[in-house]
């Protein structure tokens, strides 16, 4: 295979900050992907009506060369079924984050109490509003997702009309629990496929590989690399692409995330044609997440070629420098 089109490639979880960072990352994921997942987690988190439509304004401004949509989402909190249907056509998803569980989720959630939080959960099932979680509790760092799998478990089944995506999952156990209810669904990040903890911290330190949910064990590496090669229909593919400072990444107490957003399709087309599973992509990519928040395809197309890709070694623009994954290394495959 020497060349590949992929139609409406879709990033289900993406990062594109604010302001100046915005500016400078925005345009490299709305060259290549037609829509993304918008996560809300500025500061403050965006949880009105007026300013979702104030940063999608923003977003659209920042990548207004390309045929790109954002899927704005709110900042989880207990909202009246009022609001929701009031805010319903400006919004796809609902994110919640458990309190202080990653960059700036100070806000999120203390307790997941399905009974306390019950009339939202079932207002967002009655306008069809899913809900995407960031699936950690705060107990020792290898073990905070699988911990919180009894939460997922809870509100799978308290609340079965709900749409749930369980975010950036990175184990073994939420491969087999994301296939358990008709209602469980999974985004998987590009370094979730190919990175364990030992390329983190095993040798030198590598600050650009720092994530939350921190990479696992290579058991949990395959499970997530199988489902997704697979085509499964309850996984899509979510970068979490996290763009950081490069000064706040090259630090002493250096800032999680990964920015995959530039290399994102030339890594999946290498990896899905490396483990002859091509066939798939478009599932993981493209299709599964059209069926699960209920979406149409547009007709963009990204073509990719068996091309030498150099990484460069920083994106900088906008007083901005962020380095992104697999900086300075080859990749096979390029953009058309
Ligand atoms: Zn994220």
């Amino acid at each position: 295979m020497q060349e590949i089109t992929l139609t409406s490639p879709f990033d289900m979880h993406l990062h594109l900050r604010d302001d100046d960072m915005l500016k400078l990352v925005a345009p490299l994921t709305s060259n290549t992907f037609s829509a993304a997942i918008i996560m809300p987690n500025l500061v403050p988190p965006v949880s009105t009506k007026a300013e979702v439509i104030s940063y999608k304004n923003r977003i659209l401004e920042a990548t207004k060369e390309d045929e790109f949509a954002p899927l704005m989402t709110l900042f989880f909190k207990p909202y009246t079924y009022e609001f929701l249907k009031s805010v319903k056509d400006e919004i796809t998803a609902i994110k919640l984050y458990p309190a202080g569980i990653t960059t700036n989720s100070e806000g999120g959630v203390e307790s997941i109490d399905t009974v306390a939080l019950a009339s939202t959960f079932n207002a967002m099932a009655n306008l069809d509003i899913p809900l995407c979680v960031h699936g950690e509790t705060n107990g020792f760092v290898m073990d905070r997702e699988s911990e919180f799998m009894s939460v997922y478990e809870e509100l799978a089944v308290a609340f079965p009309k709900l749409t749930i995506i369980m975010e950036h999952i990175t184990t073994a156990d939420a491969v087999s629990l994301v296939q358990k209810y008709d209602n469980l669904h999974a985004t998987i990040t590009l370094q979730h496929l190919i990175i364990t903890l030992d390329d983190v911290a095993g040798g030198m330190l590598q600050p650009h590989l720092f994530c939350k949910p921190i990479a696992k064990r290579p058991e949990d590496r395959d499970a997530l690399l199988a489902i997704a090669l697979s085509g499964n229909k309850k996984i899509m593919f979510g970068s979490d692409s996290a763009p950081h400072p490069k000064h706040k990444k090259e630090a002493c107490g250096c800032a999680a995330g990964v920015f995959t957003s530039p290399i994102a399709l030339q890594v999946l087309v290498e990896l899905f044609e490396n483990n002859n599973s091509i066939d798939n992509l478009d599932a993981f990519v493209s299709s599964n997440a059209c069926e699960i928040y209920k979406m149409k395809k547009t007709n963009k197309t990204v073509t990719l070629v068996k091309k030498d890709f150099t990484v460069p070694l920083s994106y900088d623009g906008f007083n901005e420098t962020v380095v992104p994954m697999y900086f300075g290394q080859t990749i096979s495959w390029s953009i058309k």
